[in-house]
């Protein structure tokens, strides 16, 4: 009798908790060999090809118009939420090129003009390098300066005012970034800016400038032609209902915040979100799970911080619905750690959605189609997920509340950051040592050369990205516990 009570126990035991448990992980392998290399590849290139997609341009508004259709062939229901007026650029065309000695000629590559820089038509004219501090303004009158100091906005407007034609600008940081692609900057936003700027490789930048100092006369021909205007940007919102009105949001800006191609930052992001609603949404219609418990909005902001800002201003009435915000952002590459960073463990209320991301990171850790690392970090800024958090809310003069909020990458800054891990939140897929983290970092950041040849293309991680965010999902939305009203 005793054998037969002992053999009821295990099974009854195995019912309760190994059964749902194996359903959960044969439901997650299920998402995972959906994931398709291809679709996200392909979806980066055609972001890219549209343009910059900054918010407000006709280049923003296509990408707009691209994604609306994919989340409709997906069966989502789709709505835009259009952001008040802002100033906004679009560069038509740009030519900058050395025009004598002609033996530099094919010296400058990849350069791409920075953001609000005025059209100016086709100029031949001198080139100065110009040190900081040893500017003397009538040496730099109708020339153009090769600078490589930050171009701050009291910078620009001395040299404007000096009566110089154009500058180009060239970056030099602790890493290969910007050695043959140019660091993207942008004037402060205005129709009057006099003259353009042009960004440069760093290995274009440092030849000029050793051939200026050793004497060499440099002339240079460049022309830009830009549109400046007012525009409103648009965000993209489409839903995946669930049994709750409650809502987790899993977002990513469609800009490129540099101005640039952005294929990882952050058309790899976009790319992410599309496949995990292109996924779930087919899984729930195949009946291979249950609609989610929870709603789902898969949300493409048009301005990084714009659009989060207007739509928590818009939505103060419902904030009170969000179970959380997954935010993807970069997820295209990673250097010098093949990892997924799930950012946000220094907010007490991100505990749940945090141990979550943690577990998934540390049972699929070097499995076959996975990331050979994951770990959680604190928040560093810099991104959408942090308008929610109660400190941006007060600023926006919304009501705070405690909106779990995470962000999703594989690379965040051009170069590696070593940051202190938060007590307690330890990853046993991090291979590092325990109390330090090493944040990975692009090449390509903020770079003319952060096109899909160089990253998505040829890297794994955007894979990874979308496994981590879609088995978080289906463990967070599905989740079977009693649905609070
Ligand atoms: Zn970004």
């Amino acid at each position: 009798m005793l054998d037969v009570n002992i053999r009821l126990r295990v099974i009854v035991l195995f019912s309760l908790y190994c059964i749902p448990l194996l359903a959960q992980r044969s439901v997650e392998v299920q998402f995972s060999t959906k994931v398709s290399q291809q679709i996200l590849q392909r979806t980066v290139r055609e972001l890219v090809l549209i343009g910059n997609r900054m918010g407000g341009t006709n280049s923003g508004d296509q990408a707009v118009r691209m994604i609306s259709t994919r989340f409709k062939e997906y069966g989502l229901s789709v709505e835009i939420l259009e952001s008040p007026e802002r100033l906004t650029y679009t560069h038509h065309q740009w030519k900058l090129k050395v025009e004598s000695p002609k033996r530099l000629r094919g010296l400058i590559q990849n350069e791409w003009l920075a953001g609000f820089s005025p059209s100016v038509s086709e100029t031949v004219c001198e080139l100065k390098y110009i040190r900081p501090g040893a500017l003397t303004l009538d040496s730099v009158r109708n020339r153009a300066v090769l600078i490589n100091v930050p171009l701050t906005h009291e910078l620009y407007e001395e040299l404007s005012n000096a009566g110089i034609r154009c500058i180009l600008h060239y970056s030099v940081v602790n890493s290969e970034a910007y050695m043959h692609g140019a660091m993207i900057t942008q004037l402060t936003p205005s129709q009057s800016n006099k003259v353009p700027v042009y960004n440069i490789s760093r290995f274009a930048g440092e030849r000029l400038r050793q051939e200026l100092e050793y004497g060499t006369p440099i002339t240079l021909r460049y022309s830009s032609k830009t549109v400046i205007r007012y525009g409103n940007s648009k965000t993209v919102i489409a839903t995946l209902k669930g049994k709750s009105s409650q809502y987790y949001i899993v977002c990513a800006h469609g800009d490129s915040d540099s101005g640039g191609p952005g294929a990882d930052d952050n058309a790899s992001g976009v790319a992410g979100i599309l496949e995990v609603a292109r996924i779930l949404s087919a899984m729930v219609r195949m009946k291979l799970i249950q609609p989610p418990v929870y709603t789902l909005r898969f949300i493409i902001w048009g301005t990084e911080y714009v659009s989060a800002s207007d739509f928590v201003k818009k939505r103060d009435y419902e904030l009170d619905q969000i179970r959380g915000v997954i935010n993807v952002d970069q997820i295209g590459i990673g250097r010098p750690r093949y990892c997924v960073y799930f950012e946000g463990n220094d907010v007490p209320f991100n505990e749940h959605l945090l141990r979550v991301f943690n577990s998934i990171g540390e049972e699929y850790a070097g499995k076959q189609g996975f990331w050979k690392e994951a770990t959680t970090i604190p928040f560093q800024g810099g991104t959408d997920s942090h308008v929610f958090l109660p400190q941006y809310l007060r600023q926006l003069r919304v009501r705070q509340r405690e909106i779990p909020v995470i962000t999703v990458f594989t690379a965040a800054w051009n170069e590696p950051k070593a940051v202190a891990q938060t007590k307690g939140w330890g990853s046993k897929a991090w291979k590092g040592a325990a109390d330090t983290v090493i944040i990975g970092y692009s090449p390509y950041y903020h770079s003319s050369l952060d096109i899909p040849r160089l990253t998505t293309d040829r890297e794994p991680h955007i894979v990874w990205g979308v496994k981590a965010v879609g088995i978080g999902l289906l463990r967070l939305a599905w989740d079977n516990t009693e649905i609070s009203k």
